[in-house]
């Protein structure tokens, strides 16, 4: 792989304490470019705009798509990645309902890595911080015909995180009549599209005081699918529970790990529908214990309150809650500070 190195790095005069989410970006970037039908090789190149046509499919019709994902530093100072294999793949999975032709593994992995460790000290140890990783493409071919492109980008950018939505109060607002996904629709691909469109609906919940919106299923709006843009789980008494992917739903990374987690330490775990219905009936009789999201960006957030049909119903977190115990144990996983049966923590 060529790699042309950054001759002017910034890292030393960033602000670490300070940082405000990805805006700040690393000294390299991945570029890679599909042209005459085929991947190249990608590149390394220092982090720079790049300069495209008015007419750049993308701008145009959407066909893009992207990825998030962390890197993480031990005490001792190496750098991992937690379950990357689970981002290719769906990765790939966002292409292909895109009409984007699939990147080779190897180019995305190994590219991947290759960024990361060239990088690696933007990467702050200590739990909390992070390196976000954004891999993107978009349909590069200067046209307006509304069809799939002949040409894309994929491009893989580093931003240096802390732990963000790290407010005490994170209440939510049940969606009623927006919907993020629809049946047969984009919403379990990352496509570029999907977070556009949440922004309206998201900023009305917002100027009502509320963090984030609960989707619904947009046939009735009866379901619960996903919080803002993460998977969410509740807690009616011992028993935890899920929403099944569909082709709505966004099959998170730290979903699956939290299921996982939660049958091996033996909590009662069921995927199944969960409808608004039962949502404020188990917080009127109180066998409601917790509600929390779940992604890569926050891995598992509380959520302490909802509001519905313009009632506002509180959760309270218990002491040793569920979303604590499994935060921790996934965390610990990310950062080397645990074994990992699982093998989902990869060193760079
Ligand atoms: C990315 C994302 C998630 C979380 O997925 P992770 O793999 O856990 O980060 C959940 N919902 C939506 C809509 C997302 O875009």
């Amino acid at each position: 792989m060529e790699i042309k190195i950054n001759n002017n790095p910034r890292h030393t005069s960033v602000d670490f304490e300070n940082l405000s989410f990805g805006e700040v970006f690393t000294d390299h970037m991945l570029v890679c470019n599909f042209i005459n039908n085929k991947w190249n090789e990608p590149k390394i190149i220092p982090y720079q705009n790049i300069s495209i046509d008015p007419s750049t499919s993308a701008l145009h019709y959407g066909q893009a798509i992207f990825e998030g994902m962390k890197a993480y530093k031990d005490t001792k100072g190496k750098v991992w990645l937690f379950r990357p294999k689970e981002n290719f793949i769906r990765f790939n999975k966002s292409c292909k309902r895109m009409k984007i032709p699939e990147i080779p593994e190897e180019y995305f992995i190994n590219g991947l890595k290759k960024l990361v460790s060239l990088d690696s000290n933007w990467v702050k140890s200590g739990q909390g911080n992070s390196l976000y990783i954004r891999p993107f493409v978009f349909a590069s071919q200067p046209t307006v015909q509304a069809s799939p492109s002949n040409e894309y980008k994929f491009i893989i950018i580093c931003s240096p995180a802390k732990s963000y939505y790290n407010e005490s109060k994170f209440n939510v607002l049940i969606a009623e009549k927006f919907s993020r996904a629809s049946s047969g629709g984009i919403g379990y691909a990352k496509a570029a599209g999907n977070y556009g469109a949440s922004f309206y609906p998201t900023s009305i919940a917002q100027d009502k005081g509320y963090q984030q919106i609960i989707w619904t299923d947009s046939n009735e709006h009866k379901y619960i699918e996903e919080a803002g843009t993460m998977n969410v789980f509740f807690r009616i008494d011992n028993k935890l529970i899920t929403a099944p992917t569909n082709d709505r739903i966004l099959d998170g990374i730290t979903r699956k790990s939290v299921i996982q987690i939660a049958k091996d330490i033996n909590i009662d775990i069921e995927v199944r529908p969960f409808s608004v219905d039962e949502l404020v009936s188990s917080a009127n009789n109180k066998s409601l214990k917790e509600v929390f999201g779940a992604g890569t960006a926050v891995v598992i957030l509380p959520i302490s309150g909802f509001g519905y049909k313009n009632i506002d119903y509180n959760i309270n977190l218990p002491e040793n809650s569920y979303a604590k115990r499994i935060k921790k144990m996934i965390t610990d996983i990310q950062y080397n500070v645990s074994k990992d049966p699982y093998g989902w923590r990869v060193g760079i």
